[in-house]
Formats: structure tokens, C-alpha cells, sequence
């Protein structure tokens, strides 16, 4: 069954049919202006449409002799040949210029031809002018004078403005045609309506897709719209099948969802239901590779299965999005891991198109190295090779936009000069395209990125555009709710000046550990120390210096101890470490090296004046029935000892 709008592709038009000629031709007027060259139209019947600029060696003197103006003529039923022929040409005239022609073609039809010359591609050899003067009797100082002042113009440039003007032809005859179509069309219907409407017409106009097929599957109409929706035309889906082949390329889904669905409407349109209507969702793969959504409904009209396609693509992405933004939203509030949060975003990306494989690497603290957010559809060797990558200039997509702070798309991994050193690595992946958004702080860090592959060349659309920022801001929402939590935490435990431990937080850690060593015995020492007439630094240099002895000794106690020891800031300038694992005797030691590591520090503020400061200490070891508060006491006792012994020196309780 043919359908009206196609067959009225054959018919024939004419370049003036099409487009404004007096409009045109002012532009062509400017481009002589522009350019010095002459140009002409020529209709396809040969005539002259119009004709812009001369040039004085053709006005004066070729076209006035008989014989040269032969010449002339010869040249142009050449090129004229040349050019029906569908070629772009140009022509050497025997009196020594040369001209160009290019035919306007749109949809394979030659509506007009564009003529632009006379030009010379060089210098002229005055020779032959001169010669030609004298075969011809013109003035020779007249004619050389004519034949300098011929634009010289290289063959590039020529083809160049050729390819200008003739684009332009057909950028104006194509909108002319699809205009003149459009009232073709409101006119037939205008016709018919009055004789009898043609429903195929009607289907056409329609904003939604349809197609029809008999009881044996054999598709037998698509509309327009149809058309335009999923580019397949009755050539590409000529049966259901073929149909569901293409539009489901998922073949799981295609097996378990689709068949039985359509087992179902054939089901009903053979028991006879006068009409039965059976509505889903679907997502269709276009002829073009891009994917639409859209709501299918199956109608049985008599022997024709009717269905429509209502494109619902755009409120599904909106709503997609919505969706993604709230579960974001709500796996932030139940505090949910920032893995599992950004997962959950890659995932939800990457369902408003299936072909894209979407990945997270977060900005190291030191904002140098790129880790693992989360990359779920990437292949594990990929993720291990790009994790811990040092950004710059020419690291992938993601390297340079984390280096560089703004968007990176490359269409092309395999030619892409960022991609040279991971080039190798892409391919094994299958990765061809990758563009990659950086993922900004509110205070406009750099916190990550996030990327979406393809395994084709691919540019994004603007509303790919518009994804892969949505997908930024929302990592960046979670990264820094996560990075404000642990800030949180941290000035929750932690001691501003010195880093360690607070009180409590101390107290917290030796109770697991103190609990620990209950149940399964072994060995737990506690130390204290305190700094030696330190009220005397703070006399003597300040405040400020005595802040900087205490960062020193916490910097030397973080040094000498182990990862496994408790080390906390109890109080002004008191400090406590529980020793897992670690007798009396070993403990003392402990003590010790620290003891003399505190006495050869030293702060070096100027050359007159240095720092030398010391701490006593006093150890304990736990026993069965030890509790925190017990050893600190105990602890504290051993350390008064120390003290009243003369500093800087340990004591046991
Ligand atoms: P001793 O050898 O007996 O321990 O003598 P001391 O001078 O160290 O005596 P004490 O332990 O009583 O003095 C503690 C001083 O530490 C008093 C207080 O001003 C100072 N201090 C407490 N916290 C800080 C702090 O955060 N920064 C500074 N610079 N000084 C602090
Ligand atoms: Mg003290
Ligand atoms: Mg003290």
C-alpha cells in the first residue's frame, strides 16, 4: 500500500518554483560586490534566470567579435554539457578565461545551474593576449588593460565559493520545497474532502504513530509520524516480526516480554473481539541508534491489527530524573554509603539509554589522583587500571576534566590525543566515546567526575548535555554531604590543635580495647604524660609557642607509636596511650623512647631564641579487673611520682 506523501517525492520543480529569484539574486549581487566575480543562474530548460556582473574582457571585447563570441558560446555548451551530467566543472574559453558551473540539486533532481566566471586561476601569460589583440584587431592597450583587471582567483578558492553559494541554493530550495509541500498537501486534502477523504491522508496528519497489520503479521501501513518517530518505512519492517527484531534489540526482552504479549493480541484478534485494547510502555531502538519511549496501544479493527504510538520520551526522562534526584535524595537522608548512593545514580543514568556505560571517580584529598566511585558496567580490568590515575592534561576524558575543571567530550578514543596513553586499554574495554563532566563543589572544587561511554563514536546531544550535568550535581550533592558528615565526626572526636583523639573520645577507644583484652587475656598498658613546667613556656614565649610544643609532642608520640596504640590529648596539655599487647616492663620502654625523643626536640624560633621542653611519665599495667577510670587513676599517680621525683623522667604506680 503506497502512501501520498511519498509518491509526491516524483514530481518535478523548478528552482524558481521554490525560491524567491529577485531575493537571491541580491544575494548573488553581494557576493559579486564581495568577490569581483561575475555569476549567472541558468534555469534547467537553459535559460538565463538572471545574470550579475560583467567583466570588461567579455563585454568589451570577446562577446564583440563574431568569432571570439563563438568561442564564448563553444565554452559554455561544454561546461553546460558537463554539467548535466550532474558534475561540478569548469572550462578553459579558447579566448583565454575560465568559467565554473555547479548544478542545484535537491533529492537527486537538477533544478537550476549556477555559472560563476569569467575568472583567471593565475597571473595571465600577456603573450597570448597580446596575440589574441592582434589576431582580432582590438586595441591592445585597452584589451591588456581589460585582461588585467579579471579577478585572479585559485582553483581552491573558486571551488570554495562555488560550494558557498551553491549550499545556500539548496539550503533555500529545500525550505521552499518543504513549504510548497505542506500547501500541496492542505490542498489535496482540500480536494478530497470535497470528493471523498482519503484516510490514508488523514493518518498522516496524525501527531501520533500508526501502522496496521492483516491477521497474517505482514505490516501493511505506517503514517508519517510513524516514520518520523522510528525512521523505519515499510521497506524496513515489511512483517511484525521483522518489526520486533528491530525495535527490541534487547533480546531477552524481546523473548519474555514482547512474544507474549503479541501472542495475546494475535490471541484476541482471532477469537474476534470487536475491539480490544491492550496498552504498555515500551522503549523502541530507532534505524538511527537513538531510543524513544513510548506508549503502545493494540486495537483489532475487523481483519487489521491498529496500533498507535504516542512518544511519551521526554516526560519519561523528566520523570526518570525526578526519580533519580528523590532516591538520591532519600539514600542521603538514611545516610546510605556513598558508594551505594552513587551507584544508584550510575544506574539510574545510564536506564535513559541503554547504550551508555556511566562511571563516578572521585578527586583524591590531595585533589591529585582519580579513585573508584562507582563504575558498575565497566569491565573490573578497566576500573583497576583508571583507579589511582594522577590527573593532567592528556589523561583520558576524566584525567583532563578533573585536571582542567570544565566538561571533556571525545567522539573518538581511537584518534583523540587525550586518550593516546589509555588508547590501548579503551579498545580491550570496547570503549570508543567518552565524555566526561567534572563533578564541582559548591565552593567550586573539583570533587570527581562523572562519565558516560559509548561503544561507537558518539557527540551528545543537548540532552545528553543536559544528563551528564544533572548527574554531576547530583554526585556532588552526596560527595559533599558525605564530606560534611566526616568533618562533623572528625571535630566530634578529634582535638583541633593537635589532631589526636579527644577525651572522650579516647576513653571510648580504650573501653573496646580495655573490653577486648578482658575476654581474651594477654597484655594492656596504660602511659600518661605530662609536659614539665610548661605554665613557664607559656610565660616566657606565649601562648602561641606553647600551642606549637604541644603539636610537637603529639607529632613525636604519633611517630614512636604504633597503628594499634590509643593515643589521646586528656587534657590541656596531659596525654594518655593504651599499649595493646604490651607488658609493664615493654611499656616503660615505650616510655622511654619517648621521654628522650620529647628532650632533643626542640622549636627553633630565631637564632637567639630555641625551645627545649620535657614531659614525665607515668606507666600502668591492667589486670583482670581493670577499668578505664581505675588505670587512669593509677596512671596519674605514678606520674605525680615522677613529677615530685624532678621531671622528665618515668615512673610505674
Ligand atoms: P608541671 O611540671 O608541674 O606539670 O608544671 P606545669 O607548668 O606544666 O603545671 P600545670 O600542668 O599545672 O600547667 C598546665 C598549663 O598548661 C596551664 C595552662 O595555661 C597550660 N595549657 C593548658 N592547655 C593549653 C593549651 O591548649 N595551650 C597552651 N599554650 N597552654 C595550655
Ligand atoms: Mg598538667
Ligand atoms: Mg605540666
Amino acid at each position: 500500500m503506497q502512501n501520498n506523501f511519498i509518491m509526491s517525492n516524483d514530481k518535478k520543480y523548478n528552482f524558481s518554483e521554490l525560491v524567491d529569484i529577485a531575493e537571491f539574486e541580491e544575494i548573488l549581487i553581494s557576493f559579486y560586490k564581495a568577490t569581483g566575480i561575475p555569476n549567472a543562474l541558468v534555469g534547467k530548460d537553459g535559460k538565463i534566470i538572471f545574470q550579475t556582473g560583467w567583466i570588461d574582457a567579455c563585454a568589451l571585447f570577446h562577446r564583440a567579435n563574431i568569432e571570439t563570441n563563438s568561442r564564448c558560446l563553444e565554452s559554455n555548451y561544454a561546461l553546460m554539457e558537463n554539467v548535466s551530467n550532474g558534475k561540478v566543472s569548469s572550462a578553459y574559453c579558447k579566448n583565454g578565461l575560465i568559467d565554473y558551473a555547479t548544478p542545484i540539486v535537491i533529492e537527486d533532481q537538477i533544478l537550476a545551474t549556477l555559472f560563476l566566471g569569467q575568472v583567471l586561476n593565475e597571473a595571465p601569460n600577456i603573450k597570448f593576449f597580446q596575440n589574441q589583440a592582434q589576431e582580432f584587431n582590438y586595441d591592445e592597450t585597452e584589451y591588456l588593460k581589460a585582461i588585467k583587471s579579471v579577478p585572479i582567483i585559485s582553483k581552491e578558492k573558486m571551488k570554495s565559493n562555488m560550494d558557498c553559494v551553491v549550499r545556500m541554493a539548496q539550503i533555500l530550495a529545500k525550505n521552499g520545497l518543504a513549504k510548497l509541500r505542506e500547501s500541496e498537501l492542505s490542498n489535496d486534502l482540500h480536494k478530497s474532502t470535497k470528493e471523498k477523504i482519503q484516510l490514508k491522508d488523514i493518518l498522516d496528519f496524525s501527531p501520533v504513530g500508526i501502522s496496521w497489520s492483516d491477521i497474517n503479521g505482514d505490516i501493511e501501513y505506517v503514517n508519517h509520524k510513524f516514520i518520523e518517530l522510528f525512521g523505519y518505512t515499510l521497506d524496513d519492517i515489511p512483517t511484525i516480526e521483522t518489526w520486533y527484531k528491530k525495535a527490541y534489540s534487547d533480546l531477552r526482552y524481546q523473548k519474555d516480554e514482547i512474544k507474549s504479549w503479541h501472542r495475546d493480541i494475535l490471541l484476541s484478534g482471532k477469537i474476534n473481539k470487536p475491539i480490544h485494547i491492550s496498552e504498555r510502555e515500551v522503549t523502541i531502538n530507532c534505524k538511527d541508534g537513538s531510543e524513544r519511549r513510548v506508549l503502545v496501544n493494540i486495537s483489532w479493527l475487523g481483519e487489521k491489527c491498529l496500533a498507535n504510538f504516542n512518544d511519551i520520551t521526554e516526560h519519561w526522562k523528566s520523570e526518570l530524573r525526578n526519580r533519580t534526584h528523590d532516591s538520591m535524595l532519600e539514600m542521603v537522608a538514611k545516610d546510605s554509603s556513598l558508594s551505594d548512593i552513587l551507584h544508584t545514580i550510575v544506574k539510574n543514568i545510564e536506564l535513559e539509554d541503554s547504550a551508555s556505560l556511566c562511571s563516578i571517580l572521585l578527586l583524591d584529598k590531595e585533589g591529585k589522583k582519580l579513585l573508584l566511585g562507582a563504575s558498575p558496567s565497566l569491565p573490573d580490568f578497566y576500573n583497576n587500571a583508571i583507579n589511582g590515575t594522577t590527573i593532567g592534561l592528556g589523561v583520558g576524558s576524566c584525567g583532563t576534566a578533573a585536571f582542567l575543571a570544565s566538561r571533556v567530550i571525545v567522539e573518538d578514543i581511537t584518534t583523540h590525543e587525550y586518550w593516546k596513553p589509555y588508547k590501548g586499554l579503551a579498545l580491550k574495554a570496547g570503549l570508543i566515546s567518552c565524555w566526561s563532566e567534572p563533578i564541582i563543589s559548591s565552593i567550586g572544587n573539583v570533587l570527581g567526575t562523572f562519565a558516560i561511554y559509548h561503544k561507537e563514536k558518539k557527540s551528545p546531544t543537548s540532552n545528553d548535555i543536559e544528563r551528564i550535568t544533572f548527574a554531576a550535581n547530583l554526585a556532588a550533592i552526596a560527595i559533599e554531604n558525605r564530606n560534611a558528615r566526616k568533618e562533623l565526626e572528625h571535630r566530634a572526636y578529634s582535638d583541633y590543635l593537635t589532631g589526636l583523639s579527644n577525651r572522650r573520645y579516647f576513653i571510648e577507644q580504650a573501653e573496646l580495647e580495655l573490653s577486648r583484652y578482658n575476654r581474651y587475656s594477654g597484655e594492656l598498658s596504660l602511659l600518661m604524660f605530662d609536659i614539665d613546667f610548661f605554665k613557664k613556656i607559656n610565660d616566657t614565649y606565649g601562648h602561641n609557642i606553647g600551642d606549637l610544643v604541644l603539636q610537637k609532642i603529639a607529632d613525636i608520640s604519633r611517630m614512636i607509636l604504633r597503628d594499634i596504640d590509643i593515643l589521646g590529648r586528656i587534657g590541656g596539655e596531659e596525654f594518655a596511650v593504651l599499649l595493646p599487647e604490651t607488658n609493664l616492663e615493654d611499656s616503660i620502654k615505650v616510655a622511654e623512647r619517648m621521654r628522650i625523643e620529647i628532650l632533643n626536640a626542640k622549636l627553633v624560633l630565631d637564632k637567639k631564641r630555641i625551645v627545649y621542653f620535657t614531659a614525665s611519665f607515668g606507666v600502668v599495667a591492667a589486670n583482670n579487673n581493670s577499668t578505664i577510670d581505675d588505670l587512669l587513676i593509677k596512671a596519674d599517680k605514678a606520674l605525680y611520682k615522677a613529677k615530685n621525683a624532678g621531671r622528665n623522667r618515668v615512673c610505674t604506680y
